[in-house]
Parts: structure tokens; sequence; C-alpha cells
């Protein structure tokens, strides 16, 4: 049974959704979701519709643990009108996937690459998203 499908029943669409709207839907609900290919067991992201390892095209839809390293990091300039400079980074996920983000709640020049960092869904305005912030003692 797949939560797609469900998923798809319930909104009364004419088909499937795509990954990516399963993904986000999820987000919308608060829950942070990554799908996991029941083929082979290796956790996929960005969603997409096949496994990049094994082809599958089975997933179901996990949890991750929320912990996480620092791939790349950067600062975002941005005026202070427009809310003030914004870190972007890449974090890799102890699930084995990277994925885009941000890390708050210090200073966006201070995470460096290596960083121990600890996810969860926040709204900011309409939009549900997955931020991150560096784990006690990450300094
Ligand atoms: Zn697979």
């Amino acid at each position: 049974m797949s939560v797609q499908a469900k998923m798809a029943g319930t909104a009364g669409e004419p088909g499937p959704i795509g990954p990516q709207q399963t993904y986000f839907r999820y987000l919308q609900e608060g829950q942070w979701r990554i799908p996991r290919c029941c083929g082979c067991g290796q956790a996929v992201f960005y969603p997409r519709i096949a496994c990049p390892t094994c082809a599958g095209q089975e997933f179901e839809w996990v949890a991750p643990c929320g912990l996480g390293t620092i791939y790349a990091t950067t600062v975002m300039r941005r005026p202070a009108q427009a809310g003030g400079d914004l870190n972007l980074c890449l974090v890799d996920l102890d699930e084995g996937v990277r994925m885009m983000s941000r890390i708050e709640g210090v200073d966006p020049a201070v995470p460096r690459i290596g960083h121990r960092v600890h996810g969860e869904v926040r709204r900011a305005g309409e939009q549900s998203l997955v931020v991150f912030e560096l784990l006690e003692g990450a300094q």
C-alpha cells in the first residue's frame, strides 16, 4: 500500500501524485518525511520516481532522525529590511542523503563544514520547511 496512492485518493485527484508533492504535503502537515527505497533500503533525496541505487519504484516515507553534518555552508547577504543575512547550507543527513537548508539560531557566518546539526520542521508564513540548528558543543 503506497502512501502516494492513499493521499491521491483523499484529494480526489485523477492520478497518483509525484514524490515531490508527497514530500511537501507531509511538510505542510508539520511532518518531516523522506522516501526510503523498499528494494534496497536506501534513503532517497531529493524525492524522485525511481531509486538511483537500484531503480526500484516503491518507497516508504520515514521520519529521519533529524541529525546531520554540514557539508557546505555560505552566507547569503541580504539587506536588513529584507530580514538580514541568511545562512545557506548543504547538510548530509545521517540517513545518507544530502539536502539544502539553512542554519538558524546563530550568526549565519558561524556554522562550519563538519559541524553537527539537528533539523526540524518550521513554519515560515504560509510555508513549512526543514531548518537546522547547531548541536550543543558543535562550536
Ligand atoms: Zn533502491
